[in-house]
């Protein structure tokens, strides 16, 4: 009787399989040297890393996706992959935000993380810590501001989003970085992108989605450069990655999903981009396909110049005119009263975008929002300095 032969790697031919990568089963070592293979290739051909010594920003947020960033940055920058160990001449640092004041006010039972024996002992990178709140005059204001935005549709996660790239932005210039580089994976860059096609911010399809993608930043004329090196990667990849290379332990407490906290177990009201992510996964277990396909369409889109080119201070997006009788009525539910209130009665109304203008839709103290009372001095500089 024939014996059926054992299944090995496709890759070495010699192990046990034990991931499937783009449908080929591999053994843990190949994949180890796939995925270093593929972020190294990713800095250098498509995220444009190729002088000497250049200088990355590597955000971290203590999420699975920043953590395998950090870790496979520390990897080329000490040449301590598993396979491939070419060095890249990079000098990186790392950037965490602590959201801490924001969490222990949501959520009860909150614990901070320790992230500095992972970012020292285990990752031997330079890091500086920010707290959210500091860029606040009056941190409560914060606070406050969260309380006062609408718990319905991820505003208020949108609102921290927004001021946490505030704060990467300003960090980044006044250290001499031009390079950003985010943490998500393909997976989770085509969740964001339905996420922001569904709150109309259209206009950042190019920021969202690209390997590189970069801007002025408008106080100081500076360019800044976006990038998104975990591109080709999905979901899986990230997690069986972090299984083999670190010890950390993730948190429990996402921010997004405590946010809104009423809201989040009905479905129909639920946060929008944990309803999106969701259904992103569920497609992508199904049709392994979806992301590529996503992403890849993403990039075939090319934006009609604008006459104007005038920035939202809240978002940095370009402003775009409102174009249709739709757009208006899911904005201010045609209270057409309030909106000619806010233009009369706020300096700032005129100069904040569709998208920050629905954020900010069925929020209380309105007036506040628009004056930018209280906000960032950073902000309020560049709302005054924006046409
Ligand atoms: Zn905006």
């Amino acid at each position: 009787m024939q014996q059926k032969e054992p299944k090995l790697c496709k890759k070495c031919k010699t192990n046990k399989p034990s991931i499937i990568i783009q449908k080929d089963p591999v053994c843990q070592e190949c994949f180890i040297g796939y995925v270093e293979h593929m972020f190294k290739m990713s800095l250098r051909l498509k995220c444009n890393i190729t002088q000497k010594n250049e200088k990355l920003l590597i955000c971290f947020s203590g999420g699975q996706n920043s953590t395998a960033l950090v870790k496979m940055t520390s990897d080329v920058v000490y040449s301590t992959c598993a396979h491939n160990k070419s060095k890249m001449f990079i000098q990186a640092h790392v950037l965490y935000i602590n959201e801490s004041f924001i969490m222990k006010e949501f959520i009860q039972e909150y614990q901070p993380q320790d992230y500095i024996p992972f970012l020292t002992n285990e990752c031997k990178l330079p890091f500086q810590t920010i707290d959210i709140q500091s860029i606040y005059p009056d941190p409560y204001v914060l606070l406050q501001q969260l309380h006062n935005l609408s718990e319905f549709g991820s505003s208020r996660e949108d609102f921290v989003r927004l001021i946490k790239l505030h704060i990467i932005y300003d960090y980044a210039i006044k250290n001499g970085f031009q390079n950003i580089c985010f943490g998500q994976n393909g997976q989770r860059l085509a969740a964001d992108l339905f996420s922001q096609l569904s709150k109309g911010r259209g206009l950042s399809l190019q920021s969202a989605t690209k390997y590189n993608y970069s801007f002025v930043y408008p106080i100081n004329q500076n360019k800044l450069q976006i990038l998104h090196p975990l591109k080709d990667l999905l979901n899986k990849d990230i997690l069986y990655y972090l299984r083999l290379k670190s010890n950390i332990n993730f948190p429990n407490f996402i921010l997004g999903q405590h946010l809104s906290h009423a809201v989040k177990n009905k479905p129909a009201n639920g946060n929008i981009d944990h309803l999106l992510e969701q259904f992103i996964d569920k497609l992508q277990e199904g049709f392994p396909s979806t992301t590529f396909t996503v992403l890849s369409s993403a990039d075939k889109i090319t934006l009609k110049p604008l006459l104007q080119q005038n920035y939202c201070p809240l978002c940095l997006e370009i402003r775009d005119q409102v174009y249709n009788r739709l757009e208006v009525e899911t904005l201010d539910n045609s209270n057409q009263q309030l909106i000619n209130h806010l233009r009369n009665n706020t300096k700032y109304y005129n100069k904040i975008c569709f998208t920050c203008n629905r954020m900010l839709q069925s929020a209380r103290e309105l007036e506040k929002f628009y004056n930018l009372q209280g906000f960032p001095p950073l902000i309020i500089q560049l709302a005054d300095l924006i046409q």
